[in-house]
């Protein structure tokens, strides 16, 4: 018995040497020291010996134990360690190797003019309503006063879906809505795409950016909107500017003026870009026509408002140095990063 397990301990001791991994030496282990492992078993089957036989026996089996235990250990902990130097050098970070180049995006100047006017109406207390593109011809026409035989209902103006529904030519479509669903007094603000039939050029857009204000209340006036432009022109293109409203039509505004301010490229002397007068036009606006009113529900002898709707394109060109609106629609980031 003492040659058995003296043979088995060398066998263990020689299995070891073989091994070149932490993981391996947990093998060895489990064979010999394990639960159901060699040793483990003699150490079982002591009852069947006689009490003098099982001390001697007892001594050996757990002195070979002990010896294997020590060992195994020693060789764990070498390989242990080797094996987080190892993984240590592998997760090493070199600080000193260049970074990568993260490049930051910027807003296109169109949504920055756009927030621009949002926050104006905002501090003046209006509340902003987004719609769909895609609306009804009633909410686009109709409901605003542009009879059938006008000619912004022609299809070469109009991108029409199907025989109810349009790809929105203004955002004057929210008007519309927020009228039908809410009572006066109204002050709100919507902006988003519109889409007409005119070709790319320097100047026009098939596709390009409205936005919208509408007052209902009782005793709105005229001069509330001069008041409101005044204030919108002022914070926009600074406190030196004027502006002035000439007389226009719209279908769903009565009376409709068309707005300017001074030229910001010549202060009102007269340069190319104002064609000489000193003035630039920036937006259309007017008292919110009774029959659109009607058309929404609300009670056109007690309530008033008015309306107004700026291309934000128009004001983009006129805050900055851009004269052609693909430049716009490009993305190319050398545009964008200089309006960071
Ligand atoms: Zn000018």
């Amino acid at each position: 018995m003492k040659d058995k397990i003296v043979e088995m301990l060398n066998k263990g001791l020689s299995d070891l040497v073989s091994k070149t991994s932490s993981r391996e030496i947990e093998e060895v282990r489990v064979k010999y020291l394990g639960k159901s492992g060699e040793l483990t078993a003699i150490l079982k089957d002591m009852k069947n010996y006689e009490p003098e036989q099982r001390k001697e026996i007892g001594a050996i089996v757990n002195s070979a134990r002990k010896e294997l235990e020590d060992k195994i250990a020693e060789y764990k902990a070498k390989f242990e360690q080797e094996e987080m130097d190892k993984k240590l050098k592998e997760d090493a970070i070199d600080v000193t190797m260049p970074a990568k180049n993260v490049r930051i995006g910027a807003l296109n100047p169109i949504t920055i003019v756009q927030n621009k006017i949002i926050n104006i109406f905002k501090d003046l207390g209006f509340d902003i309503y987004d719609g769909p593109e895609i609306d009804f011809y009633e909410y686009n026409f109709d409901k605003l006063n542009i009879p059938a035989d006008h000619p912004a209902r022609e299809s070469q103006d109009t991108f029409y879906i199907d025989d109810k529904r349009l790809l929105r030519s203004q955002t004057s479509t929210m008007q519309i809505r927020v009228m039908e669903n809410s009572k006066p007094p109204i002050k709100m603000i919507s902006t988003g795409k519109v889409y007409r039939g005119d070709e790319l050029d320097a100047s026009h857009s098939p596709i390009f950016y409205q936005l919208e204000a509408l007052v209902i209340d009782k005793n709105v006036t005229l001069a509330d909107l001069k008041g409101t432009l005044d204030y919108l022109a002022k914070s926009l293109f600074g406190s030196d500017v004027s502006i002035r409203m000439r007389p226009s039509f719209f279908p769903f505004t009565e009376p409709s003026v068309e707005v300017d301010i001074t030229c910001s490229k010549c202060k009102g002397k007269g340069c190319p870009t104002c064609k000489n007068s000193g003035w630039v036009e920036i937006l259309g606006a007017g008292m919110v026509n009774p029959k659109v009113l009607d058309n929404c529900g609300i009670d056109s002898k007690v309530y008033s408002g008015f309306a107004l709707g700026i291309g934000i394109e128009r004001v983009v060109l006129g805050l900055s140095e851009i004269s052609d609106i693909r430049i716009l629609v490009e993305n190319d980031v050398r545009t964008l990063n200089q309006y960071k």
